[in-house]
């Protein structure tokens, strides 16, 4: 395998306006509604039931831009959907396309001017695989967590996305997929936000996602990508195998790993684990644990041999992505002979690896990453503090100084998830 040149990202017009300047649609959007409640909804129209099914029919199978061109519809019907609900919670949508066309970078805008990003990977048939179709989707507008190598981390958190804006990022590309006769075939909730931090809304995305009426798209073929919620996690157990759970790891060590993951100094990187562990003996699903290697700092020989001891034994596979550059940091990701030494330190505790060079299709270097883009970039000095202090909080983690700062969730809140 060889290090691809980084992708570079043409830039997208679409500018975000301050939440605080857009009141907020407060029609809930179509695709966020059960069938049950579609069908509340048409009765108490004193509409025929069929109705309902129709609705679900143009709002998950058809090709509409709006109510108004749902023509199986009566012209009053229409109008009546139109006054209550949002036919897309998206306001718009731009797409750009990189990788020679495989992957489309969309850019989205919500009711309140804010923007969100998904991400489209293509993955042509290969012999014995079919083609792929791959959508990285966000859950909230931000992120509380503020992960120091990522974009989204560096924005800060906006607000929890709602079910149908979580949904409609899906329905797009879905539209988009279906002109040229093709499926979605795996979602990934791996784009901007910590999903477990807005769960009840991406539990329900996940049940439009699974049921047949509505995108039936199987549990295997969706993955959920977490910084370490704990709570959320064993809510996730209980619920069983619904699809497959990826934990954000990234160091095995506390003191770096409270640095490279602010939530560790709430859930420490063992209890995370043995929740992983609990959710994989209880569904009999494999975890996956993500590690986004950064030179110098998460790749050393003791990283590795610290992440073999803790997943030894396990029902976990990993996987090793070098860190995509952002601009607020000084740091740079792993060389391909360093990221091989690592996959093989871990493979020799008997540890499934596998390693993602990314070249801007990849999950984790395609999301995320936009977003910082959009809102222009800070000054130079602003970049300078923040270099310094990620350098001066890495250097002593590394030499295992436990920070004192406090975790980006305060207490009440995890028990949210
Ligand atoms: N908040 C969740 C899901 C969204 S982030 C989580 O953290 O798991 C999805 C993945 O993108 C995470 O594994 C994250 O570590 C990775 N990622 C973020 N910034 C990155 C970067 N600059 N380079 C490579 N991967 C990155
Ligand atoms: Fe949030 Fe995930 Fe980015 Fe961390 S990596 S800041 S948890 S989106």
């Amino acid at each position: 395998m060889t290090t691809q040149p980084p992708d570079v990202t043409p830039s997208f017009g679409l500018r975000p306006a301050p939440s605080a300047t857009r009141a907020r649609d407060e029609r809930p959007g179509v695709s966020g509604l059960a069938p049950g409640e579609l069908e509340a909804w048409a009765k108490e129209h004193g509409l025929p039931g069929y109705r309902a099914r129709q609705v679900l029919d143009a709002v998950w199978r058809g090709r509409q831009a709006g109510f108004g061109e749902v023509l199986t519809l009566p012209p009053p019907v229409r109008e009546q959907l139109g006054e209550a609900f949002r036919f897309d919670t998206m306001a718009e949508t731009e797409v750009r396309l990189t990788d020679g066309a495989l992957t489309e970078k969309a850019l989205h805008r919500l009711s309140d001017g804010l923007l969100v990003e998904s991400v489209l990977m293509h993955y042509p048939a290969r012999a014995g695989a079919r083609e792929r179709h791959t959508l990285c989707i966000s859950s909230q507008a931000g992120c509380a967590v503020g992960c120091p190598f990522c974009a989204t981390g560096e924005l800060g958190m906006e607000r929890d996305l709602e079910t149908a804006e979580i949904l409609d990022q899906i329905r797009a590309a879905q539209r988009r997929l279906a002109a040229d006769d093709k499926h979605l075939t795996n979602v990934v909730f791996m784009g901007m936000g910590e999903p477990l931090m807005n769960l009840e809304r991406v539990l329900e995305a996940i049940e439009a996602l699974n049921d047949p009426v509505r995108f039936g798209l199987g549990a295997r073929h969706i993955t959920v990508s977490t910084s370490g919620v704990v709570p959320g996690i064993r809510r996730l157990t209980a619920l069983g195998p619904q699809f497959t759970l990826a934990i954000s790891i990234h160091a095995a060590r506390n003191p770096l790993r409270d640095v490279l993951v602010p939530l560790n100094r709430r859930w420490p990187v063992e209890e995370v684990v043995a929740a992983a562990r609990e959710h994989a003996q209880a569904t009999g699903r494999r975890i996956t644990y993500e590690l986004t290697m950064i030179e110098g700092i998460n790749d050393t020989d003791a990283d590795a041999d610290a992440l073999a001891e803790l997943l030894r034994g396990d029902l976990a596979h990993v996987n090793l992505i070098p860190m995509n550059q952002v601009a607020h940091t000084p740091w740079t990701g792993s060389p391909a002979s360093v990221v091989e030494r690592f996959a093989e330190r871990v493979r020799a505790a008997g540890i499934a690896v596998t390693i993602r060079f990314n070249r801007g299709t990849e999950i984790g270097a395609a999301c995320g990453q936009l977003a910082a883009e959009h809102l222009g970039q800070p000054t130079p000095a602003v970049v300078q503090r923040r270099r310094e202090r990620i350098v001066a909080q890495s250097a002593a983690a590394l030499r295992g100084e436990r920070t004192s700062e406090p975790s980006p969730i305060g207490a009440g809140e995890g028990g949210r998830a």
